[in-house]
């Protein structure tokens, strides 16, 4: 068995989506401040972190862009949704701000030699990671999905897809026109992935990213990995 870590690191000042408070790290304890029990001296290390919900690497919970007060926050999203069998999707390279269409869809799954099944996840590789990342273009000019695309996904009964960008489809209307898609269909979406491109050519894997569990979440960081069993 071998694991493909799919996440970013959660640093000081990390590359944030600029509708989202940026994450801040600070030295909480660094071992200097000495504690005694009895005859024993203790120091220890740790950090703060200030963060959004949408922080780095992470999945959108139904709450954040579905108004139904129903919508379920993270903490209500069933954990099977974040241990599923997946694929994944080679749209690279795809140009800037380029929305993908239905055709293109179907031409990576027929190159994938895979198919959809009910209750996967299908993971989207645009180049977007490796390309842009620490870039302005990484939050502001990214490729993504068109609408009809998120509903070709839907279609075919996937959990949830995911993406490298900051958000499913390009910035302004094709943004909130996926992630209104997402509410209407039922389904959701990971974003700020990589090493989407180890996955490429690699046919089916176990996808497993757990979301922490924030009591209202409207999404959550998470550990997202691609699992081979050898
Ligand atoms: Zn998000």
């Amino acid at each position: 068995m071998h694991i493909i870590d799919l996440s970013r690191e959660i640093h000081h000042r990390a590359p944030a989506h600029p509708s989202h408070p940026p994450v801040v790290v600070t030295v909480w304890n660094d071992h200097s401040e000495i504690k005694r029990a009895g005859k024993t001296e203790f120091t220890s290390k740790s950090l703060s972190i200030s963060l959004s919900d949408h922080s780095c690497t992470h999945v959108d919970a139904p709450v954040h862009f579905n108004p139904d007060p129903n919508a379920a926050s993270i903490d209500e999203v069933p954990l099977e949704n974040f241990y599923t069998e997946a694929i994944c999707l080679d749209l690279a390279p795809a140009p800037r701000k380029h929305e993908a269409t239905v055709a293109e869809m179907e031409a990576a799954l027929a190159a994938s030699g895979e198919t959809i099944k009910p209750g996967d996840t299908v993971m989207i590789h645009m180049g977007i990671h490796n390309e842009l990342y620490g870039s302005p273009a990484y939050v502001h000019d990214f490729p993504g999905l068109s609408v009809e695309a998120v509903h070709w996904l839907a279609d075919h009964k996937i959990t949830m897809f995911g993406v490298e960008a900051v958000s499913p489809a390009p910035e302004g209307e094709p943004n909130y026109l996926a992630h209104l898609a997402c509410a209407e269909r039922g389904i959701t979406h990971m974003e700020c992935l990589m090493n989407l491109d180890k996955l490429v050519g690699k046919g089916r894997f176990r996808f497993a990213g757990f979301p922490l569990k924030i009591k209202g979440g409207t999404a959550s960081p998470i550990r997202a990995v691609a699992i081979f069993e050898d």
